[in-house]
């Protein structure tokens, strides 16, 4: 049995079986229109250390936020795959009501670092505790409906539908 695919991400992903265990989750994204094509979104800071492209959380006023989204190429749909005040232990667990009302920033499009093109496949993969473990911890939060929500870890990886160049690790964030 792989790790649980997290709510917000149900209708989008599409599981690795194969590379899936019980403590991590592995796949892609895939619009509900069947393209798996997409602008791959950010509320992050891009940065460039040694040759590699990647996201790290930002401070927006006084507020730090690391979102990630991907806008079908298809079809135009907007969707979200990670936003810290929201997913993953942090977010789901520890984060009060009030930061989840602030307004977010807007998002940019992850360029391509190679040839500058905005479209990619997207790859996903999540990390967390098993069942027992995640509702010990999780006290008075997590049930058995929800303790999957409280993941551990993510990562988000990139490849240029233009040129091919990646697959580019473009998130790989602890959330607790
Ligand atoms: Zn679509
Ligand atoms: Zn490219």
């Amino acid at each position: 049995m792989p790790y649980p695919t997290p709510k917000h991400l149900k209708d989008l992903f599409v599981t690795d079986r194969k590379d899936s265990t019980e403590h991590e989750l592995h796949g892609t994204v895939r619009c509900g229109c069947s393209s798996e094509t997409f602008h791959p979104l950010y509320v992050a800071n891009r940065v460039e250390d040694r040759g590699q492209h990647f996201l790290q959380v930002v401070e927006v006023g006084e507020q730090w936020f690391c979102r990630i989204g991907a806008r079908c190429a298809s079809c135009g749909r907007e969707h979200l795959l990670f936003d810290d005040h929201f997913h993953g232990w942090n977010g789901y667990v520890c984060t009060d009501a009030q930061v989840r009302l602030i307004q977010r920033p807007p998002f940019q499009e992850w360029v391509c670092h190679k040839c500058g093109a905005t479209t990619h496949r997207v790859a996903l993969s999540i990390q967390g505790e098993d069942i027992d473990s995640a509702l010990t911890e999780g006290e008075d939060t997590l049930t058995e409906a929800d303790w999957f929500e409280a993941f551990g870890w993510i990562t988000v990886d990139v490849t240029c539908s233009a040129c091919g160049c990646g697959p580019t690790r473009i998130i790989d964030h602890e959330t607790m």
